[in-house]
């Protein structure tokens, strides 16, 4: 007897929920989708998005309830550099409209390759990507020091300039390069957190808070976006509380996580326990802006409920997931 291609597909398809087992909060890597050595085509960014869906879908398949979000570093500097190049055409968008439109671009090819991926394994499942605003306090000390740098090197020149003629702040790092900076303020809260977690409970494949999410304070008279980038992976572990999922698994463009990191003495880290996570910070194995947000965002999910934080590569998830890659951080071995 012929089979019906049709049953089969529904036999085999979910009911449009994912499987009850361990929750999952899923970051990839802004740097990751746009790596270092491409110039940042759509192109590109589709290509590895596609890459980090494949894995994602082993994670699922394997039974796993994943929520995702994602980084926008260099796609937001990229927003920034066409807003301040195209400023006498097209009125220049400030930080926190950046913020919303890397989301809905990014959400856009996450939702599509992971839709693809999905379905070629006849899972039909609802994924979702939500403009997600994350507050932040106005008296954040970061607004006093901003430190995060975005969007185009100058010359020293330049960026005196700049200062001279605009209220931006530059800085020059330790290639003599100078940049804007930005402040990274803290996040406090997810705005929209409830729906957030209402599309979790529905079964839903959600991806939010990407980019840090967008950084609003609170007003007498309600919400404002500021000029700021919230650190992904602060974000990430805020929404990893906030949804009391299992594990936080931080997907980058670096394998593992090394101590003396770029030294003759670099090691490669495969299991942590939390407490040598806390001492190895302290000892400044993790680059500012970096490796250590995510760390931090390790530490404090595993000291907020979490089971298992790791950090691997966006392009072997589920061996990290398995403890075959990857570094694990637990409360105890
Ligand atoms: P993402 O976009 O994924 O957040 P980042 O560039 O912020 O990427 O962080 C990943 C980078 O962290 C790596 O490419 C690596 O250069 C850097 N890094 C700093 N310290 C360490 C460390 N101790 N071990 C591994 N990588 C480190
Ligand atoms: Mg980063």
């Amino acid at each position: 007897m012929n089979k019906n291609p049709n049953t089969e597909k529904a036999k085999m398809s979910t009911d449009r929920k994912q499987a009850s087992g361990k929750k999952i909060v899923v970051a990839l890597g802004g740097n990751a989708i746009l790596q270092s050595h491409q110039s940042g085509t759509y192109e590109e960014q589709i290509a590895n998005v596609k890459k980090a869906a494949k894995e994602i879908v082993k994670i699922i398949r394997a039974g796993y309830r994943v929520a995702m979000t994602h980084g926008n570093g260099p796609q937001i500097g990229n927003l920034y550099i066409q807003n301040s190049l195209a400023g006498e055409a097209v009125p220049p968008m400030p930080l926190d409209a950046c913020s919303a439109q890397s989301q809905g671009m990014i959400g856009y090819f996450i939702q599509q390759e992971m839709l693809n991926e999905l379905s070629k394994h006849n899972i039909d499942l609802p994924v979702i990507s939500l403009v997600t605003q994350v507050q932040v306090k106005a008296s954040d000390p970061a607004f006093k020091n901003p430190e995060k740098p975005i969007g185009p090197f100058h010359n020293q020149k330049e960026a005196e300039l700049l200062m001279q003629k605009t209220s931006l702040v530059m800085k020059e790092d330790s290639r003599k390069r100078w940049r804007r900076v930005v402040p990274s303020p803290e996040p406090i809260h997810i705005v929209e957190k409830e729906v957030i977690k209402s599309n979790i409970e529905q079964g839903y494949l959600v991806v939010a808070s990407g980019g840090g999410g967008i950084p609003v304070i609170k007003k007498k008279d309600g919400l404002m976006g500021v000029e700021a980038v919230i650190d992904k992976d602060r974000s990430a572990c805020r929404m990893g509380i906030e949804i009391n999922a299992d594990i936080l698994l931080i997907l980058t463009d670096v394998d593992r996580v090394a101590l003396n990191f770029n030294t003759p003495k670099q090691k490669w880290i495969d299991r942590m326990i939390l407490k040598d996570a806390k001492k190895y910070l302290a000892q400044g194995h993790f680059k500012e802006g970096s490796m250590k947000p995510k760390i931090q965002a390790c530490i404090d999910f595993l000291e907020n409920g979490g089971e298992k934080s790791i950090i691997g590569t966006l392009f072997s998830a589920y061996s990290a997931i398995q403890g075959k890659s990857g570094t694990t951080i637990t409360k105890e071995l």
